[in-house]
């Protein structure tokens, strides 16, 4: 039996302040009180885990063992198919210091060129882990699969949208409407899951 959150206050494990604010709307329907790793002054874990859900597990662990309460973490990122699963869990790393996207969506397009596969295929992947205090973690991993199209296309969204077609889909995830992206997400499909599994009474 999967644990729930019912009420109470949740520690979103999250540096970032777009993803706070995504996350606090998504679990608004639900009586919780949110407050951000930001907020508490909680310190940012090294992510060097193997997977997603490590890396969301390692970040909700350690928010929940320094504030005390539950916390949500999410880990997400780009699997390639004919690049074994790359950039995978480097991401944002392939993006460099500062970030560019360009850079990374380049260095994905040429990667697959020198791998010399006509496989374009694509997912985006997001962990999600609930841990509390005690140690305890729940964790779901939601999924948009898709192929690749180069050059890339489209102003919204961020990261490597501009480059990743969903299933079903014609225009890239950097030219469709925020709102029609979200309602299909790896994020969207995240959530759905940790709400079946985790959230409210139940
Ligand atoms: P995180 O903050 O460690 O989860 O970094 C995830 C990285 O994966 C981001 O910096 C983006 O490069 C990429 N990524 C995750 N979700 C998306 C998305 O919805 N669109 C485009 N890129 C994404």
């Amino acid at each position: 039996m999967a644990r729930r959150l019912a009420s109470g206050t949740l520690v979103l494990a999250t540096h970032n302040p777009g993803k706070v604010r995504e996350v606090a709307a998504l679990i608004e329907p639900f009586r919780l009180q949110v407050r951000s790793a930001g907020e508490l002054g909680l310190d940012e874990p090294v992510e060097d885990g193997a997977d997603f859900i490590a890396n969301a597990e390692i970040k909700a662990r350690a928010a929940a063992a320094a504030s005390g309460l539950p916390a949500l973490a999410d880990d997400s990122g780009l699997a390639v198919a004919a690049l074994g699963g790359a950039p995978g869990v480097y991401s944002a790393r392939w993006a460099g210091e500062p970030r560019d996207f360009a850079r990374a969506m380049e260095r994905v397009h040429a990667e697959l060129a020198a791998s010399g596969s006509d496989d374009d295929r694509a997912r985006f992947v997001c962990a999600l882990a609930l841990c509390w205090p005690d140690g305890h973690c729940e964790t779901v991993e939601g999924e948009v699969r898709g192929r690749l199209t180069w050059p890339p296309r489209g102003r919204n969204g961020f990261g490597y949208d501009p480059m990743f077609i969903a299933e079903g889909e014609s225009l890239t995830f950097g030219e469709m409407e925020p709102d029609a992206k979200h309602a299909i997400s790896h994020r969207a499909d995240a959530f759905r899951k940790l709400v079946a599994r985790c959230l409210g009474p139940g």
